[in-house]
């Protein structure tokens, strides 16, 4: 037998979240982002659960050659455009559209031959405040008419900063303002929202919305209870077992410097899962695992970390659950523990736990 540790990935799950991103965004179409490998997730199963999709939006060619030979043949998006000179043909035979976010990508572009019998879709960045990629405002329109006379098919594009800033400002406005402001007159198609703006935004979405987070079934802002009520269904569940249980006195310490001290006898129960798996050494104790608990009809328990995240294990409370023993199912986060949960927990987000799966943690699309 292998180690039990196991990540499944339930297509259903994106196909649902797709479903609600059109419904959220009936006017627009789709991007999928799968960058990361797909966050963490495959690109094997974003391609069977995400079909649905207008494009995949990702970062290197090579994902964009493995897509063409899976016979996708809806739009690819190289979100950041080309990193050199020499894949322009490549991306012309793949048909992907590009991201221009740079001088030196205007400059190929121009200089492209191929570009004649066939010129690229292209997403013009503005810099319209995140600080990241693109063009100020400033010079924006100047590089709009460039490509434009050099034949391309334009789009206009941003990345807001904020959108994620539920209640407070700023948010997307004065980005949005910027935005409105610089391609007056120019008209073009455009890609504005991300997760958090399909969810909290509705007046900044587009023509070609970007879904990447919402589409795994986590939060943009990382906190769990923003999107409690927005109808996703987590994508990934990590599951392990029991591997040892022990027994301990009032006062007896818990693994790595003894971060925990048991307040009374208990018992403690060691899971398969450490963070060469991915799950975070930075997990607080009271951090949630949910244990299934065999004589309870499938259902389960929340049992809390106690003590350090070592590299191959972790240990959990087990005082709620007196059926748990060793072969016990948990789940560290999907369903039952929303990752963004043990994200909040660990002083990070969801995002970054789920793209950090480990390689070594096998993968079983469902
Ligand atoms: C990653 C990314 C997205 C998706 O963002 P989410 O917050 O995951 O929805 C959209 N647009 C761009 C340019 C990105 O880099």
């Amino acid at each position: 037998m292998n180690r039990p540790i196991l990540a499944t990935i339930h297509t259903q799950a994106f196909q649902h979240n797709l479903n609600r991103v059109r419904e959220l965004a009936p006017d627009s179409k789709i991007w999928a982002v799968i960058k990361a490998r797909a966050y963490g997730h495959s690109f094997d199963a974003a391609f069977k659960g995400l079909a649905a999709s207008d494009g995949f939006a990702l970062l290197d060619i090579e994902d964009a050659r493995w897509l063409r030979q899976q016979g996708w043949r809806g739009r690819i998006l190289m979100l950041e455009g080309l990193f050199h000179e020499n894949e322009l043909l490549l991306a012309q035979e793949l048909n992907c559209d590009l991201v221009v976010h740079c001088e030196a990508q205007v400059q190929w572009l121009e200089k492209f031959e191929g570009k004649a019998h066939n010129p690229f879709n292209v997403f013009l960045k503005m810099n319209s405040g995140m600080n990241r990629l693109g063009f100020k405002p400033a010079v924006y329109r100047t590089v709009f008419h460039r490509l434009h006379s050099a034949g391309y098919h334009l789009h206009h594009m941003t990345h807001f900063a904020n959108a994620d800033q539920v209640d407070q400002q700023p948010s997307v406005g004065s980005q949005m303002d910027i935005f409105n402001e610089t391609i007056e007159g120019l008209k073009a198609p455009t890609s504005l929202a991300n997760s958090a703006a399909i969810l909290w935004h509705r007046n900044a979405l587009g023509d070609w919305v970007r879904p990447g987070i919402m589409l795994y079934g986590a939060s943009p802002t990382g906190n769990y209870e923003d999107i409690a009520h927005a109808n996703l269904s987590a994508v990934m569940q990590l599951h392990s077992e029991i591997i040892d249980i022990q027994e301990l006195r009032k006062g007896d310490r818990i693994g790595y410097g003894g971060r925990y001290e048991a307040p009374e006898a208990m018992r403690i129960g060691i899971v398969a899962c450490g963070y060469a798996d991915g799950y975070p050494r930075q997990a607080q104790d009271g951090t949630p695992v949910w244990v299934f608990d065999g004589n309870n009809n499938g259902a389960g328990l929340i049992c809390p970390i106690v003590g350090r995240v070592s590299m191959d294990m972790l240990s959990i409370d087990l005082r709620n659950t007196p059926n748990a023993k060793i072969g016990s199912v948990v789940e560290l986060w999907g369903d039952q523990v929303p990752v963004d949960l043990v994200a909040q927990m660990s002083n990070t987000i969801g995002y970054e736990l789920i793209c950090a799966l480990a390689p070594r943690v096998p993968v079983k699309i469902k």
